[in-house]
């Protein structure tokens, strides 16, 4: 099997990812695939809906080998149901990996071929994002000031280390402070520079 051609949007709690990931998952040929919405989808009844809420509420991450088999199950499903086509789409993953060893259980499914970095070294307008967004969305994890700082350490501590394990992937570092549409600007420029070096390998001289 080979692997899923894979563009991680990567950043803190409220950069941002979700937003460029939605718009992205709208062009033919991207399929965007987002770890949260689909927590957020189980059922809290259910043991891993349970777990999630469990996690989510204090701003820690839910366990690994459970979040991997998740979204193992549900790309699957995606690829089943003929929404994602590996063989035409690049997979948009926006909140997974989110730590190396997310990374490493992913590594025999995914080839990533990009890392878009939204960067915002200003944590309290993250801060402010987040609050802003758990009136909106209603989400309890962005409701408490405390559980967002949480989320922000937890993003330091676990999930930043990843970094350096895709050292050897192109990196784009885009600052997170601009406008979704600079943001989007940006990656655009990016992904055109993917697709239009793919298509070049693809193409006989
Ligand atoms: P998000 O919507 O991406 O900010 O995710 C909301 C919450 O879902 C996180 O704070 C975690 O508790 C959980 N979550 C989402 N993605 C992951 C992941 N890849 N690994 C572990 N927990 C996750």
């Amino acid at each position: 099997m080979s692997r899923y051609r894979t563009i991680l949007i990567f950043g803190a709690p409220g950069s941002g990812k979700g937003t460029q990931g939605k718009i992205l998952g709208k062009i033919p040929g991207f399929y965007h695939f987002a770890c949260g919405d689909v927590f957020r989808s189980l059922d809290p009844t259910s043991e891993l809906g349970a777990q999630f809420l469990e996690y989510s509420s204090k701003g820690e991450l839910v366990p690994d080998e459970m979040t991997v088999r998740l979204w193992h199950e549900s790309i699957r499903m995606t690829v089943e149901s003929g929404k994602f086509k590996p063989e035409r789409d690049h997979l948009i993953l926006d909140g997974i990996p989110r730590n190396v060893a997310q990374a490493v259980l992913m590594e025999t499914h995914i080839e990533v071929r990009r890392v878009f970095h939204l960067s915002c070294p200003d944590r309290d307008k993250l801060v402010a994002r987040l609050k802003k967004r758990a009136l909106r969305d209603n989400r309890l994890d962005d409701a408490n000031e405390e559980v967002i700082r949480n989320r922000l350490g937890t993003y330091d501590s676990e999930s930043k280390p990843m970094l350096s394990h895709y050292s050897s992937v192109k990196r784009h570092d885009i600052d997170a402070s601009m406008t979704p549409l600079e943001v989007l600007h940006k990656v655009l420029e990016g992904l055109l520079e993917e697709t239009s070096a793919e298509s070049s390998t693809l193409t006989p001289r």
